[in-house]
């Protein structure tokens, strides 16, 4: 028989629920050391005109704050790091508002993972902050500022048909597309949609494409130097509506 083995801090000896780990005892292991390394603060932006908040670089889509901050948690916290190899497995089993969710917000998130095949749970405090700004969005909003036009075009009899048309294919335009639109200028057989970004853009055009016919041609024009000196160029995409 293996001789038995003793918690060094409080003495109890190994038994089956209460394995010694390092000298520890597993309860004692737990009250002593962090087992995961978790950030007391967590610092991102978030957009005080729309709501949006920035994760890994991203801008996501408008939240109020209970739900940034479940995000931002969601995001960095996803993976905790263990901090000894006998740390297996661990993930966010529950989170805990400490104040009511704001710019900075004291929540206690609790972790649970494994260690020597049992299921084990620590809760450490966080701070999360949102740094109040402007997403880019925005302020391409703000300023009328755009990288795309897309220019929906119907000859006058047509005109119905094509009301018709955006009517249906209104109600297929996925949020994350919608939120991208800078701006519309809508006259009847005629009308500009400005996108911020090229790939919402061309979600969109794909989509009227699926509900209508229409003959594309794109081109693009110069429109000066972005900040990193770089010339910008903006895509004009011209779809003109035709009958099948
Ligand atoms: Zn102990
Ligand atoms: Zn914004």
């Amino acid at each position: 028989m293996l001789p038995k083995r003793f918690c060094v801090k409080c003495g109890i000896e190994e038994s089956e629920d209460n394995p010694i780990i390092d000298g520890l005892c597993l309860n004692c292991l737990l009250k002593e050391r962090k087992i995961v390394e978790i950030p007391s603060i967590i610092k991102v932006n978030y957009c005080k005109v729309c709501g949006a908040v920035q994760l890994h670089g991203k801008w996501t889509e408008p939240l109020d704050f209970d739900s940034a901050v479940i995000r931002v948690i969601e995001s960095y916290l996803e993976k905790p790091r263990g901090l000894y190899s006998y740390v297996e497995k661990p993930y966010v089993s529950n989170i805990e508002f400490l104040t009511k969710s704001s710019w900075n917000t004291h929540v206690r998130v609790e972790i649970s993972a494994f260690i020597a095949s049992r299921k084990v749970s620590q809760k450490y405090d966080v701070v999360i902050r949102l740094n109040p700004t402007i997403c880019p969005r925005c302020i391409m909003r703000r300023s009328g500022d755009y990288t795309v036009l897309v220019q929906l075009r119907a000859p006058k009899n047509l005109l119905r048909d094509f009301r018709q048309f955006i009517k249906v294919a209104e109600k297929h335009i996925p949020e994350e597309v919608a939120l991208n639109i800078v701006d519309i200028i809508d006259k009847g057989n005629n009308v500009d949609i400005l996108f911020y970004e090229k790939g919402a853009a061309n979600k969109f055009v794909s989509i009227l494409k699926h509900f209508g016919n229409f003959k594309e041609r794109r081109s693009f024009e110069e429109v000066g130097i972005d900040r990193h000196g770089k010339k910008r160029r903006r895509t004009v995409i011209s779809l003109h509506f035709i009958k099948e």
